[in-house]
């Protein structure tokens, strides 16, 4: 509900941000527009008024001229006249300069005295032409324009022509009335896509609400499906890996659960059984018995090293791990080590050479993390490698860090398995390493410690009866530990 109000709000946000944007700025724009509009339709009308005067003073001169030598008639004149006022829309008057015998009927205007606020009529008489806009006689708005009649070179008079001042402005509206229109397709359609563009955003961001959603239910299958190739579809994507990350190490948590609960119950069960025997087979003899006794005492003790190793890995895993300091010099350690594996490579006649460098190796370390990682390597060594077999240990130390190479020439490991001996609980060949005492955490631990410390650790081999070399990187100072306490 909460994600639902959050989710509208946004879309609501966006498309208040979308619309004020496009109102203001199709509004202002189409202001702006109207005005330089009005302008020039207002320019454009003087211009064609100004030239229409000229051309009608051109033409009625001639007129003028053939009426004067008596060619027209009076009535003629006037059609002719009137045939200009039709064309132009508005109404001409003519005023003559000087004595004039000639009348011009109702076209005709006292003769010129002094043309007081009438500038078009100044204008003209210099040979120019204005328009001035004022009240006519009826007080209606009247544009003005004016020109000289001009017959033998001579001013013989000024011809004005007076258009009521709505014709401009019905001009004016119809070119509005236009950009209104225009104005409300154009806002209209960005209207829409802004409807669309909240709603592209949004859709994608639902179906992330409902992914996650089925996520927190549980259900861990789930992924988005992306199809959008932008921003969102990038969070998708690593929604996506963030979920598939999630359920392989939930898969990951369960297997190691029953992994961890078949191997404590294996001992368990064999203790159990040995415990019943114990107290209650009156025919058990007093050798039996100690076998017994013998045989629960490794079982515990071997209960006890899983449940250390599972101990010192979780603290791994959960980052708890103190990363100890004290200093250590490998050359002692390993020969420490390999002194007190010598009995166990005797038994089974092996031959265990140690290669130290000729100076003291030293880092800084917790000495129970290294003896776990190289007691494990050394105990794998041995487990694996058959009667009469050799085990070699060569440290080298390198500018960065020192170098552990422990080979063995031991039953090898298959291609197919080499990938998964670090996974916790893997055993290679479970048929053949029956007999073989382990768990198949020890690789694990190994992995976990040499990597909260900055290091490397590879196995590597042949295939099987071909030997086995484990490469552990130690570096001089724990650069980039995983796990740090
Ligand atoms: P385990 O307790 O089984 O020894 P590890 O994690 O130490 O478990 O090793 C995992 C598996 O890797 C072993 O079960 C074994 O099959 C294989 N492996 C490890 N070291 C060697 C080796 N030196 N030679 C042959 N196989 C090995």
């Amino acid at each position: 509900m909460r994600l639902r109000l959050i989710t509208t709000s946004i879309r609501t946000r966006l498309l208040v941000a979308y619309v004020g944007i496009i109102l203001i700025g199709f509004s202002g724009l189409t202001v702006l527009a109207g005005g330089q509009i009005t302008a020039a339709v207002r320019a454009d009308y003087s211009q064609r008024l100004q030239y229409e005067i000229r051309l009608i003073a051109q033409g009625t001169s001639q007129s003028i001229a053939a009426y004067i030598r008596g060619e027209l008639t009076e009535a003629e004149l006037t059609a002719i006249f009137k045939a200009y006022e039709t064309q132009s829309g508005g109404t001409l008057a003519l005023y003559s300069i000087g004595e004039s015998p000639h009348s011009y009927g109702e076209y005709e205007r006292p003769p010129v005295g002094s043309f007081f606020n009438m500038p078009e009529m100044e204008t003209a008489l210099r040979g120019e032409t204005m328009l001035v806009e004022r009240k006519n006689e009826e007080g209606e708005d009247t544009l003005y324009t004016a020109s000289a009649i001009v017959l033998n070179r001579q001013v013989k008079g000024l011809i004005q022509l007076g258009v009521p001042s709505q014709n401009i402005q019905g001009l004016v509206l119809q070119r509005w009335a236009i950009l209104g229109l225009s104005f409300v397709l154009v806002t209209s359609a960005a209207l829409l896509a802004a409807l669309w563009l909240s709603r592209s955003i949004i859709q994608p961001l639902f179906a992330l609400r409902e992914s996650a959603v089925r996520l927190s239910q549980g259900d861990f299958s789930h992924r988005v499906t992306v199809t959008w190739k932008d921003e969102i579809g990038e969070v998708a994507q690593a929604f996506n890996e963030m979920a598939r990350q999630v359920q392989s190490m939930l898969e990951e948590q369960r297997a190691f659960a029953s992994n961890t609960s078949h191997e404590l119950r294996t001992p368990l069960t064999a203790i159990r059984l040995r415990t019943e025997a114990l107290r209650n087979d009156p025919t058990l003899d007093e050798t039996t018995a100690r076998r017994y006794i013998e045989e629960i005492d490794d079982e515990v003790a071997s209960l006890g090293n899983l449940v250390q190793d599972l101990t010192l890995l979780s603290r791994f895993d959960a980052g708890r791990a103190e990363l100890g300091h004290d200093q250590i010099d490998f050359a002692r350690l390993a020969g420490s080590l390999c002194q007190q594996l010598s009995p166990q490579a005797a038994e089974k006649h092996l031959e265990l050479t140690l290669s130290p460098p000729e100076q003291p190796v030293l880092v800084n370390a917790s000495l129970n993390h290294l003896t776990v990682v190289f007691r494990n390597l050394l105990d794998n060594a041995i487990k694996y490698t058959p009667d009469g077999g050799q085990i070699s240990w060569r440290i080298q130390a390198g500018e960065s860090g020192v170098y552990h190479t422990i080979q063995d020439t031991g039953s090898g490991i298959a291609p197919q398995h080499l990938p998964h001996i670090f996974e916790r609980f893997y055993r290679a060949d479970k048929a053949r390493s029956r007999d073989i005492p382990g768990t198949g955490l020890g690789l694990a631990l190994v992995k976990s410690v040499v990597e909260a410390y900055g290091g490397r650790i590879t196995v590597e081999s042949e295939g099987v009866g071909k030997g086995t070399t484990a490469c552990v990187f130690w570096p001089h100072s724990a650069t980039t530990p995983k796990n740090s306490g």
